[in-house]
């Protein structure tokens, strides 16, 4: 796990990122995430997901956004930008039981790529129910 720094505003520095993907590569370790914050609970700080994608597609690494908190953004039309290259992740989380009010823990993940979701969450065993799956 890399903490990688942030500007005074609380986005992460993109080039310190780059930097540290190369010195890790350099010293035989293989990268292989990066996690971008759609909004910090504490401070709603934004990171610049649009330049994060542009880097994990170069990179070849998969790009995670957590945006638990700040995911509803994209349902304001006037909020739309803030998250500009969501939609570049691999894979997103979204709380519905923040912004959205959901009375219950909601959280939501969101990928692309279908075949690793089934992947993850196609274990059976006899004592898991099998109704109420829902796959789409
Ligand atoms: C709330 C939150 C999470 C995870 O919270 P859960 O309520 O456990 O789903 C993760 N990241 C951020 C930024 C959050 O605000």
């Amino acid at each position: 796990l890399r903490i990688i720094k942030t500007d005074s505003e609380l986005h992460i520095d993109v080039h310190a990122l780059h930097h540290q993907i190369q010195v890790d590569r350099a010293a035989g370790y293989t990268p292989f995430l990066i996690i971008a914050t759609g909004g910090t609970t504490g401070a709603g700080a934004i990171d610049p997901i649009n330049e994060i994608a542009n880097l994990a597609e170069r990179e070849h690494l998969w790009l995670h956004v957590d945006a638990a908190y700040g995911g509803a953004s994209v349902f304001a039309p006037e909020m739309l930008d803030l998250l500009h290259g969501i939609d570049r992740a691999d894979s997103i989380t979204f709380d519905a039981h923040k912004w959205m009010s959901v009375p219950m823990g909601a959280g939501i993940y969101i990928t692309r790529h279908k075949d690793i979701l089934h992947r993850t969450f196609s274990i059976t065993a006899d004592y898991m129910p099998k109704e109420g799956l829902i796959w789409m």
